[in-house]
């Protein structure tokens, strides 16, 4: 009997898993091959789809089986799988049909006044609808409910269970860190290493690059690809569909390097997660914190350490012989590790990067509160950006429409950066102390047993517990900064001596 309901669950389940496959292929291809003009007819084919998903999840039978499944004795994966979903039906009941599919609809438009008004300088052109979008979002989180603030009801989504009372003050710890160590990298005079990696990288080779370096993490090709975006994502329909894109600067090597080794991490992830539960919460990422904190670690714990030079001075040699001269494993490593306050996100080194995002945490929360509106946002990004880091943005392209993300419609969704960041050093930490000679294997290109490890402790769980959970019970130690201080100070610590 309990058999037969489970069977059933898991059926509806599938139903609404392919709805979510084809959208998340529109959305792919949106980013990566779609025609400009194929734009409108997709913004109503995602919102006509997001309506579907929506009826089956919110459909009454849907609901009973859930609430028979809930009273039952359940094995504990069922039992976690039965509860997470209905976590995601609670939070999709309360929100209308006509505000899924405006969201839709209006995201998907966003998407692409916000490419053309960062392209063209041109804040006035995004600021009305994105206006329009932090409405929609504001009626969303009056629609799900909060317990402390509008902005939990939003942070909830892509961050199961935290809220920004509890993450504040982590964040407060954090910030008085990082101004600290500032504050030393500043004192010791200013640093120019990367002026070495200054000269011309042709596109194939840096493609050819990426793919290998891709391949030494253990991402599996015959379950993925690599393409090009303006803005890197990764797109993970199943585990063994799995879609990174990066981008190609013929004058900057780090661009498509590094961007291509964050999204291969998210993409380990992606395909590291149960292939036999794909479509069903325990075949899921726990969270985007989580997520993030596997493109981090490679990105950075892997792909900015000493060891990682030794392996990538070889790649670089075998790739571009006539073109690295001088480039030894030493220098690379200061040269991919300068410390300078700059406007982009993206481009920012590891000290700085999390004063970006805790910027963005506290405009959004003012934004859900009401106590600011989106025409306020260029003058409070300044002033913060000069009082935080000592540089002001002359054009609006290095200002507030740097960031796909308001476009569609991902508010509360930029703390999670910090937070994967924090959850990469303790994941890295822990992973160091299981594997003690981590350093020589990464140094000789063997990336296997730090993949198999994160396998083990994170990939393989999916949505089980929070992402506070599963870091404690990966490494002994939830959400805490010390590891990530201690991490940074560390090792720039000794770059700036
Ligand atoms: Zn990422």
């Amino acid at each position: 009997m309990m058999e037969k309901i489970y069977a059933s669950y898991l059926d509806h389940l599938q139903g609404i898993h392919a709805l979510n496959t084809a959208l998340g292929l529109l959305g792919w291809d949106q980013e990566t091959y779609m025609p400009p003009r194929g734009l409108h007819p997709r913004a109503a084919a995602r919102a006509h789809l997001t309506g579907l998903v929506h009826d089956r999840v919110v459909v009454d039978h849907f609901g009973g089986l859930l609430e028979e499944l809930g009273g039952l004795e359940l094995p504990e994966d069922m039992a976690a799988s039965v509860r997470e979903t209905r976590r995601d039906r609670d939070r999709a009941v309360k929100v209308p049909r006509d505000l899924v599919t405006e969201l839709a609809q209006t995201t998907t438009l966003a998407q692409q006044t916000w490419a053309r008004a960062r392209n063209t300088d041109d804040w006035p052109a995004f600021a009305p609808i994105l206006a329009k979008v932090v409405e929609l979002k504001r009626r969303e989180a009056e629609a799900v409910g909060y317990q402390g603030e509008p902005y939990d009801a939003l942070l909830d989504e892509y961050e199961p269970g935290a809220s920004a009372a509890d993450i504040e003050p982590v964040f407060a710890e954090l910030r008085t860190g990082l101004v600290e160590l500032m504050g030393v990298i500043h004192a010791a005079g200013p640093r120019h290493d990367d002026a070495v990696l200054e000269r011309e990288w042709p596109i194939d080779g840096q493609d050819r690059l990426s793919r290998q370096v891709l391949k030494a993490m253990g991402f599996d090709f015959d379950a993925g690809r690599l393409d090009t975006s303006t803005h890197p994502f990764t797109s993970g329909t199943s585990p063994v569909d799995v879609r990174l894109t990066t981008m190609f600067d013929p004058l900057d090597l780090a661009k498509s390097l590094y961007s291509s080794i964050h999204e291969g991490g998210h993409g380990l992830y992606e395909q590291g997660l149960p292939e036999t539960l794909a479509g069903t919460p325990l075949g899921q990422a726990c969270s985007l914190g989580i997520h993030e904190s596997q493109s981090r670690l490679w990105e950075n714990q892997v792909g900015r350490s000493r060891p990682f030079m030794d392996y990538l001075a070889g790649q670089l040699k075998a790739i571009f012989p006539d073109r690295v001269s001088g480039l030894g494993p030493d220098v690379l490593y200061r040269a991919f590790n300068v410390v300078r306050p700059s406007l982009i996100r993206i481009e920012a080194d590891e000290v700085t990067y999390n004063l970006h995002v805790l910027m963005r945490f506290e405009l959004e929360r003012a934004l859900f509160r009401g106590d600011i509106e989106v025409s306020d946002l260029p003058a409070l990004w300044n002033e913060r950006m000069t009082a935080d880091l000592g540089v002001t943005p002359e054009n609006d392209r290095e200002g507030v429409p740097q960031d796909i993300h308001w476009s569609f419609g991902a508010l509360g969704y930029f703390p999670t950066y910090t937070l994967g960041n924090i959850y990469s050093a303790t994941l890295f930490d822990a992973a160091g102390r299981d594997l003690p000679d981590l350093d020589a294997k990464i140094a000789a290109g063997d990336l296997a047993p730090l993949l198999d490890w994160m396998r083990t402790h994170v990939h393989a769980h999916g949505r089980r517990w929070t992402s506070s959970e599963l870091c404690r019970r990966a490494t002994g130690t939830g959400l805490d900064c010390t590891h990530f201080l201690d991490y940074l100070r560390t090792k720039f610590g000794a770059l700036y001596a």
